[in-house]
């Protein structure tokens, strides 16, 4: 249990029933240190922790919104402040900035200083008593004006609060104590309050020696007279620079050296994993805001649980990274590359075509030649963007949106500021770039990773402290350039300087010290990613000088496989041991097998791995067969042999694609369903319909389909429905038409007619049929999607819903590629052999979808006996184990097996030659000649 902890204990244990306001450094804190609480078992009835303002807002919020008067809607300031400070600059009595143009920077740089004053209790009056400063004069004139904006609006923020809280305090719990952490934040408004409100019933929580300059904004040095709670000392490490006779022996810190911040956070993360430490049990602490990004990509990239006590930038996000883009296009004068990038990286679901830009997008456009535009429009477009065509998101992403759309209607129903496109948009991407979301206390089951000055407060045992090298740790000291620490000194003792910044990190590490049971801190001094060299911070040498240890370095490649946590980690522990291949073939035989079988993939040769299996399969002619299956083969060997052979199923996507309801294969499934249904209760299936009836009927099939599919497969966004709703209505349309122009002569006689699958209704049989094929006999199995009657015989006819763009209607059969059609042909003259033998047929494709508008292919098909030379080679070699590659670029382009057999690629006229020892001349001989045709 950490020092503050038993404080805590202590504190209720004394006042076991007596109101207990426990003052914390934010929310997330306060409920960290309850979950402590109530995991080390203390009863702490009647304890209340709060924020300094957060009580402030209890006691006289209703005083506030009875008087007309509302919260500060965040950022609400900044965006009726631009407008202010843009005409101050543009009066000729301005001296102090008379030659400062407007700009972003100079906008935020004087926002903070106001707030800064404000917060500290200064007055523009106080300003105005300083001795003869035009600076000074002009800051003071801001600000009144910037609190007279406030006023005008009637909006109240934290100082308000604190300064009518303090003169309220007596509505505070009676007879309650106090007690506040030291790291709370206290600037001097929040300070006269805790005081007022709390009296003499205050205690402190934490140390009394840290051996090391407080920071002077917070609790521990604005409160130094208030006396801690009694509790135990606090760990070894954090005593290091108190000064006694007997230096402190630490042993529960590790310092450990990397090469590359991303490394150090690897490590922490690959630590925590092989050690198998509860999530819950550790907390990491990042000492600059790129650690924590790089953290928040690593843990996510690993599907880690964390929580982000600062929350998360918008900006590492899809939904941020897509205002921030339309915010560019609109400041570039329209560039469309920033909404192309948008399109192409899937961000925005919209159509850039001219006719087809997303309404917010127009109405944006047309404001960029507008002389003003409001913040307010300008917001709730980019909210309405982002709420309607930023669709494409995962599950964990929505929070995000979600967020930023908040802030973006908040704003934009709450300001009123004009101004030209570019500063309004300037102030707006201000907002954005600082927005965070998703801060969230410590969750059982989640890592916490917090910045150094949040961490502490969760009482977890383990603690990783990441970037201690000196380039960013602890900072270097910055100052306002508006108001310098000399000058807000001079002005008021409550007003923070910032000058002390890098002191204020470096307590926040000694207390961290003081507090964890277990602490790992490491430095990068070496970056691999761009050869810079750093040293490590002081505090690491007085470790390492206090613990007589020297930090242990990481090795770029970690040195256990064994206990490496993922695959990729393997890998590099497994390629510092690589050698020779005999030293180590007899403990890992399976490792050089598949390095012998990788190495002879890659070779220019036809062996057993690579489609030669060697294995006997036996008599094709055994097997009942359907059309796609020997597509497959006559497509490519190899293919049969990953799907039928090895049975391997290429992986399923990971995430639907959310811009779509149904996936091709459930609109093709859809589709052909109706195309049955209508077809199949067809009130005149001799006349062709009319298209009125025609597209009524199909319209109401579709609509009960739909709702009976929506109930299966829910549509993941409504305009991903909306969008696959219009292309099936836009299907069935096409249909219909087709179907009205349909000759007279042409009666559609059967439906899904099976042959092969126990179906003995109608046209269907209920077995295989036996196809002699010339020499070659084989069992086919099959379903023809419809028959029609002619005067003169049958046309057979296959839907499809997809592109036409790998049929030639010229030449159908496409070498072999697609023979479904030429064989359901044969099929069926067999089947009617045995029932209406004698007729013509023909056979084809009917591409009934929007998309092809209907377009038919037919042809008569090729004899039997031409089919029967498309397929006896392959057969042939199929059945002698034979499988080879068919390397052309056509097929492999879109095949699902790509990924694992790109580099096998061989050419025919290569095989032939380097034969292998192993190989059978007479199958290479066989595989090179089919390959040639
Ligand atoms: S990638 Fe090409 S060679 Fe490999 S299985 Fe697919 S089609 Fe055949």
């Amino acid at each position: 249990m950490t020092y503050q902890l038993h404080q805590l204990t202590k504190f209720c244990a004394d006042h076991r029933i007596t109101p207990k306001i426990v003052f914390v450094p934010s929310i997330q804190a306060g409920t960290a240190l309850g979950v402590a609480l109530a995991r080390s078992g203390t009863d702490w009835i009647n304890l209340r922790f709060s924020t300094p303002e957060d009580l402030a807002r209890d006691l006289v919020e209703p005083t506030f919104i009875a008087d007309g008067w509302m919260p500060l809607p965040k950022d609400a300031d900044l965006v009726e402040f631009a407008p202010i400070l843009r005409e101050y600059l543009s009066d000729p009595d301005n001296v102090f900035f008379k030659n400062q143009p407007y700009s972003q920077g100079l906008l935020r740089t004087i926002h903070r200083t106001l707030r800064a004053l404000r917060i500290s209790g200064t007055s523009p009056e106080t300003l105005l008593r300083q001795r003869d400063n035009h600076k000074l004069r002009a800051i003071a004139q801001l600000y009144a004006t910037y609190q007279d904006c406030l006023e005008t609006r009637r909006w109240y923020d934290g100082p308000d609060l604190f300064v009518a809280a303090t003169d309220a305090s007596d509505r505070a719990p009676k007879g309650a104590v106090y007690a506040i952490l030291d790291e709370t934040s206290l600037p001097g408004l929040a300070r006269q309050f805790v005081r007022s409100v709390a009296g003499k019933n205050l205690r402190r929580i934490g140390r009394d020696h840290y051996g090391i300059p407080r920071p002077g904004t917070l609790a521990v040095s604005a409160l130094e007279d208030v006396p801690t709670l009694p509790g135990p000392d606090c760990q070894p490490a954090g005593s290091l620079f108190v000064s006694t006779s007997d230096p402190p022996t630490i042993e529960n810190v590790e310092l450990r050296l990397c090469s590359g911040p991303e490394v150090e956070i690897d490590r922490a993360l690959s630590r925590i994993l092989t050690e198998g430490w509860p999530l819950d049990d550790v907390e990491i602490a990042c000492s600059s805001p790129d650690l924590l990004e790089d953290a928040y990509g690593l843990t996510r990239q690993r599907e880690i649980p964390s929580t982000y006590g600062a929350g998360v930038s918008i900006l590492l996000t899809r939904p941020g990274q897509t205002v921030r883009s339309v915010l560019n296009w609109l400041l570039s004068g329209g560039d469309r590359q920033w909404l192309r990038a948008l399109l192409d990286g899937r961000q925005l679901n919209a159509n850039l075509s001219d006719a087809n830009w997303p309404e917010p997008l127009v109405t944006l456009s047309k404001l960029q030649s507008a002389d003003t535009v409001s913040t307010s429009e300008v917001a709730n477009l980019c909210a309405a963007l982002l709420r309607e065509h930023v669709t494409t998101l995962t599950e964990s992403e929505e929070p995000a949106r979600d967020s930023l759309v908040a802030r973006l209607e908040d704003l934009a129903s709450h300001c009123q500021a004009r101004g030209s496109i570019t500063s309004v948009v300037g102030t707006l991407m201000d907002v954005v770039d600082q927005h965070r979301f998703d801060a969230r206390s410590p969750q059982p089951g989640h890592l916490n990773v917090v910045p150094i000055d949040r961490a502490g407060f969760s009482g977890r045992s383990r603690l990783f402290v990441i970037g201690l090298d000196s380039s960013l740790f602890p900072g270097q000291p910055g100052e306002d350039p508006l108001l310098l620490d000399h000058e807000r000194s001079r002005i008021s003792d409550t007003l923070e300087v910032l000058r002390t910044r890098p002191a204020a990190q470096v307590w926040h590490l000694v207390r961290l010290l003081g507090l964890s049971p277990h602490a790992i801190l490491s430095a990068s001094t070496y970056r691999l990613s761009d050869g810079q060299e750093s040293e490590p911070a002081s505090i690491i040498h007085h470790l390492a000088n206090a613990t007589q240890k020297l930090p242990e370095i990481d090795p770029i490649l970690p040195s256990d496989p064994e206990h490496s946590p993922d695959v990729s980690t393997w890998k590099l522990a497994w390629s510092r041991q690589a050698g020779d291949i005999d030293a180590y073939g007899t403990t890992v035989p399976w490792l050089t097998a598949g390095s012998t079988a990788d190495r002879e993939r890659i070779e220019r040769s036809f062996t057993r791995y690579k489609g030669l299996t060697g294995a006997v399969f036996g008599d094709p002619e055994g097997l009942t067969w359907s059309a796609s299956r020997l597509e497959t083969l006559t497509r490519c060997p190899y293919r049969y042999f990953w799907r039928y052979v090895l049975r391997i199923d290429p992986p399923e996507e990971e995430t639907r694609d959310t811009t779509r309801w149904l996936t091709p294969l459930e609109f093709g499934s859809l589709l052909h369903e109706l195309y049955q249904l209508y077809m199949a209760d067809l009130p005149d299936r001799d006349q062709p319909p009319s298209i009125d009836t025609g597209t009524n009927r199909i319209l109401s099939l579709l609509d009960e389909l739909i709702d009976t599919t929506t109930q299966t497969i829910a549509p993941p966004n409504p305009l991903a429905f909306k969008v696959d709703v219009e292309r099936l209505r836009a299907a069935a349309r096409v249909f219909v038409a087709e179907e009205s122009k349909r000759p007279t002569d042409q009666i559609p006689r059967g439906f899904e007619v099976s042959f092969g699958f126990d179906e003995n209704s109608g046209l269907s049989s209920p077995d295989p049929v036996r196809l002699s094929l010339g020499d070659l006999t084989i069992k086919l199995r099959g379903l023809i999607d419809r028959v029609d009657e002619t005067s003169t015989g049958y046309v057979i006819w296959d839907y499809k819903t997809g592109s036409a763009f790998h049929y030639d209607s010229s030449d159908l059969l496409g070498g072999g590629q697609h023979l479904q059609w030429a064989l359901y042909a044969h099929a069926f003259a067999s089947m009617l052999a045995e029932k209406d033998a004698g007729e013509k047929i023909e056979s084809g494709y009917y591409f009934a979808s929007d998309r092809e508008h209907g377009r038919k292919m037919l042809s008569t098909p090729p004899t039997r006996g031409e089919l029967g030379q498309i397929l006896k080679p392959v057969l042939s070699l199929a059945g002698r184990g034979a499988f080879p590659p068919i390397q052309k670029t056509s097929q492999c382009r879109f095949c699902d097996y790509k990924a694992i057999c790109e580099r096998d690629h061989v050419l025919p006229h290569s095989i032939s030659t380097d034969l292998h020892p192993d190989v059978d001349k007479d199958l290479i001989d066989t595989a090179t000649e089919w390959l040639s045709t």
